[in-house]
């Protein structure tokens, strides 16, 4: 069955950037572009015909890095936080979701987008206002920074936590006047109780999950995506199994490309026991590279910089490997057939990685592989260099140029001429990419394509500047006809991987 799609204004990126008023669509594929006459001729009389009365076509958006579990999960299993104004909406909106969800007694509630600052007297919920949702189920709410959770007396009392256990390295467990905790977690300290919430295993209600953030996705725009999902479920084979039952009930409505993160090196073996190595396709489905973690996040003071924070003297951050160790592995991943990538946000990390690259080059370049790296926020003019060598992809997040310009400058101070600055990596020949991290930002590629060329907030914000970082231009003239206004909201999720 042919389709023309006719009295549209059709982008179709080719080769000669044209911009066509019809398409012909036989079995799922575009078959001509050309004049509404020619395609309604090429159709014929069998053909259907689709008046797209002037809107505009583009090809599909490809997402190259996002968490589809995560999002689903706070989409479908977690209480939305957002609406509420004061604690007492935070209980209500609680208690209103474990009545709706009939939650077994032992079972954990979890909720999300709490803000004291938008609260009375900037009040944090504590485990006592979570104690009168429950004491019979373990409860964890996180503030929509995702940095800092809450959690009820029975899930302190499960993670072993009270006046007595010490804060860990880069966190605090907040203490009321008589030492005892009061359930707030900050920063690392949260990992206390979210590392005893159980991850999900059972497969049927993985598939829903997947088949939830497929459906958004779509309705975005978004056919391709490069999903990070592994980190987020409780049995990794479970999960594999999903996305290809899906794919064979008809409900994977995109195509996949899975990032395998590891947290560990020893983790890689659960992943070398499945058999299937880089780039093999499955369907709609196919396998990507080994992620591992290079560093943490700017928010946090954790992204590995070769120089202080300029707000933090003394502090440069983390690197997770040294050099050494990040060459060996990328060694070992690459023997085993398995291309790679990293979360890196500073330069210090970046470099580090892409070294190893360039060190393992010969190999990877035999096995055809391309390296990438996530986020790649904060440069400096080597690490060009680095990209050149080793034909790396940088899988950058303009959304970050959204959320992180109040922060960037006071972070780094004049590194931000080489920050998130996608138009000189372009200029200089660097593969980018574009990725959402969805859930910790949203999916829309419009929102991304607007602050990518205004470099400034959905809001509009810095006015009478741009964030530095981009091509020099001056304020207020930047705004294009293609971009996009927009009025929605962003919603924020936790740095789960960071
Ligand atoms: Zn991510």
């Amino acid at each position: 069955m042919k389709t023309a799609f006719v009295n549209g204004n059709i982008r179709a990126l080719d080769t000669e950037n044209g911009v066509y008023e019809a398409m012909l669509v036989a079995d799922g594929k575009i078959e001509a572009l050309g004049s509404t006459a020619d395609i309604r001729r090429r159709a014929g009389s069998a053909g259907r015909v689709a008046d797209l009365g002037g809107r505009h076509v583009l090809p599909g958006f490809i997402d190259t890095h996002l968490h589809m579990m995560d999002h689903g999960i706070y989409g479908l299993r977690t209480a939305d936080l957002y609406p509420a104004r004061n604690v007492e909406d935070v209980v209500e909106i609680m208690q209103a979701w474990l009545a709706e969800k009939d939650t077994p007694d032992g079972q954990w509630l979890e909720g999300f987008g709490w803000d004291q600052d938008l609260y009375p007297g900037a009040q944090f919920p504590t485990c006592h206002d979570l104690d009168r949702v429950s004491v019979r189920h373990p409860i964890m709410i996180t503030r929509r920074c995702g940095t800092i959770c809450s959690a009820n007396s029975l899930a302190m009392e499960l993670a072993g936590i009270d006046r007595h256990t010490p804060d860990p390295a880069g966190g605090e467990i907040r203490k009321d006047e008589h030492g005892e905790p009061d359930g707030v977690m900050l920063e690392s300290a949260m990992s206390l109780i979210g590392r005893i919430v159980p991850k999900l295993s059972d497969k049927e209600t993985i598939k829903d999950i997947i088949a939830y953030a497929a459906q958004e996705l779509v309705s975005l725009g978004v056919t391709v995506a490069h999903t990070e999902d592994f980190m987020s479920v409780g049995d990794k084979k479970a999960l594999m199994h999903a996305y290809l039952e899906l794919q064979e009930e008809g409900r994977l409505p995109l195509n996949l490309v899975l990032q395998l993160r590891i947290h560990q090196p020893a983790d890689l073996d659960s992943f070398f026991e499945f058999g299937f190595k880089s780039w093999d396709s499955f369907g709609r489905v196919k396998i990507g590279p080994i992620k591992f973690l290079g560093d943490g996040s700017l928010g946090a003071w954790t992204a590995g910089l070769n120089e202080d924070y300029s707000d933090k003297p003394g502090d440069r951050g983390l690197v997770y490997y040294d050099q050494d160790e990040l060459t060996s592995l990328v060694a070992t991943v690459v023997n085993r057939d398995f291309d790679v990538t990293i979360h890196s946000i500073g330069d210090r990390s970046t470099e580090l990685f892409l070294k190893a690259c360039a060190a393992n080059m010969d190999e990877i370049k035999r096995k055809g592989f391309r390296p990438s790296v996530i986020h790649s926020q904060i440069m400096n003019p080597g690490i060009f260099d680095l990209y050149e060598e080793t034909g790396a992809i940088a899988i950058v997040q303009p959304m970050y140029v959204h959320s992180d310009w109040k922060i960037a400058d006071a972070r780094v101070g004049s590194r931000m001429e080489y920050s998130y600055c996608f138009r000189k990596m372009l200029d200089a020949g660097i593969a980018v990419t574009a990725g959402s991290d969805l859930p910790i930002e949203s999916a829309n590629p419009f929102h991304a394509i607007q602050v990518s060329v205004t470099r400034k907030d959905l809001t509009g914000e810095p006015a009478g500047r741009v964030v530095s970082g981009g091509k020099d231009r001056p304020a207020g003239g930047a705004q294009t006809a293609h971009a996009v206004r927009c009025s929605g909201v962003v919603r924020r999720g936790p740095l789960r991987h960071a």
